[in-house]
């Protein structure tokens, strides 16, 4: 007989993400809350209008499976306008339930039981209970420590004839590191002439600073071939909780996911995908210039925190800050993490659950800084007291 207490689980050293026990253990104790990532700035006010007149147009019913085409039109110039290259909106673009959902859908429409899948540590949390859901077996591989450049020995060498697929992710989360054109130009020659397949997360394309450009993969033909290159227009309308992102692969790829994506979600959010539509005809500048939004949010954080013991390191990309907290505390990071929010009130993020087996010496958390210079003050202060 069954007992609800004696499920053997698929999933048996997950628990709760440490976005969600960190964004609990700050709504408890009523603590600012620089963990999960998500902006607390509105929404430009032409994407809410779009949304409700959508809603109003009575746009309330199912998208099409793989999105609606208006959004995939608009999906495909940009991409033409950022990286040079045109995906087809009818074979080769997806919209998604958030980008979580894209790289969930490709890694169970490609990994395979007892397939490899190759992640670069730190790397986001979904990546590792996906591939294991599939079957496959996730292999970790360090960035360098510090810069969280890519290690390509250390990489060619994990290389093996049951890689299936290599995750990437630039800008990464957590540590805002960036692909060179030298990277992608390494992993194109890597996967030359094998079966692997690529996954590239691209969810912060339009946060990179310093006058640096985003390698995306899509701006590499021969690399494009073989990978699904998955985006979110969460990060870059600040409405994280819209839940829509995007897929751009080629048509082979492509239909193999939708085999997963229709069963999974259907399709997306119909109004949302109205409204990211409109915006992106008529304010392309709105991605243009995000970079330059929050790169003097980026600077001021950074020179607050100067202030304060925490050594902050550098950001190429993104909206997180990592800093260094082994002049205030030789407590590990997940101990510290709930340390500071609880006896200090500010939430960030331990870099440990990022990987496969955590760097034991690091004394590393991550800040979101995607929000209010009012809310970034407030945090200082109370750092300033750590
Ligand atoms: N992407 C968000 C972050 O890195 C977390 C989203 C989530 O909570 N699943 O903070």
């Amino acid at each position: 007989m069954s007992v609800p207490g004696a499920v053997h689980s698929k999933l048996p050293a997950v628990g709760t993400t440490i976005f969600t026990v960190m964004s609990q253990l700050a709504a408890e104790v009523g603590a600012i809350n620089l963990g999960q990532g998500f902006p607390d700035f509105s929404v430009p006010t032409f994407l809410m209008d779009a949304l409700t007149r959508a809603m109003n147009e009575g746009r309330n019913q199912y998208a099409p499976m793989p999105g609606i085409p208006a959004l995939r039109q608009a999906i495909a110039a940009k991409t033409a306008s950022c990286y040079g290259t045109r995906p087809d909106p009818e074979t080769e673009i997806t919209v998604t339930s958030g980008a979580s959902e894209a790289i969930f859908s490709v890694i169970l429409s490609v990994v395979r039981a007892d397939d490899e899948v190759i992640v670069l540590d730190p790397c986001y949390d979904l990546y590792e209970p996906a591939i294991a859901l599939a079957g496959g077996l996730c292999r970790h591989v360090r960035l360098c420590e510090r810069d969280f450049s890519i290690d390509w020995t250390r990489l060619r060498a994990a290389v093996t004839s049951r890689t299936r697929l290599i995750i990437v992710n630039s800008p990464n989360n957590p540590t805002g590191a960036i692909w060179s054109a030298e990277d992608v130009a390494q992993l194109t020659a890597l996967t030359r002439e094998t079966e692997i397949l690529v996954l590239s997360d691209e969810v912060y394309e339009h946060i990179v600073y310093d006058g640096q450009w985003h390698e995306s993969v899509l701006r590499n033909a021969e690399l494009a071939q073989r990978s699904f290159v998955v985006s979110s227009f969460g990060k870059t309308y600040h409405c994280t909780g819209w839940r829509v992102g995007y897929c751009i692969a080629p048509t082979a790829l492509t239909t193999e996911l939708r085999k997963v994506h229709q069963y999974n979600t259907f399709s997306s959010f119909t109004p949302a995908q109205w409204a990211f539509a409109n915006m992106l005809q008529a304010h392309p500048e709105h991605y243009r210039e995000l970079s330059g939004f929050y790169q003097p949010k980026r600077d001021r954080f950074a020179a607050q925190l100067a202030r304060t013991r925490f050594v902050p390191l550098p950001v190429p990309g993104g909206y997180f800050q990592v800093v260094d907290y082994s002049k205030v505390s030789a407590l590990p990071d997940v101990e510290f993490a709930r340390w500071l929010c609880t006896e200090h009130g500010v939430a960030v993020i331990p870099l440990s659950p990022f990987y496969g087996k955590a760097v034991e010496e690091q004394r590393l958390v991550r800040l979101c800084f995607a929000k209010d210079q009012s809310t970034l003050d407030a945090a200082i202060a109370r750092l300033e007291g750590v």
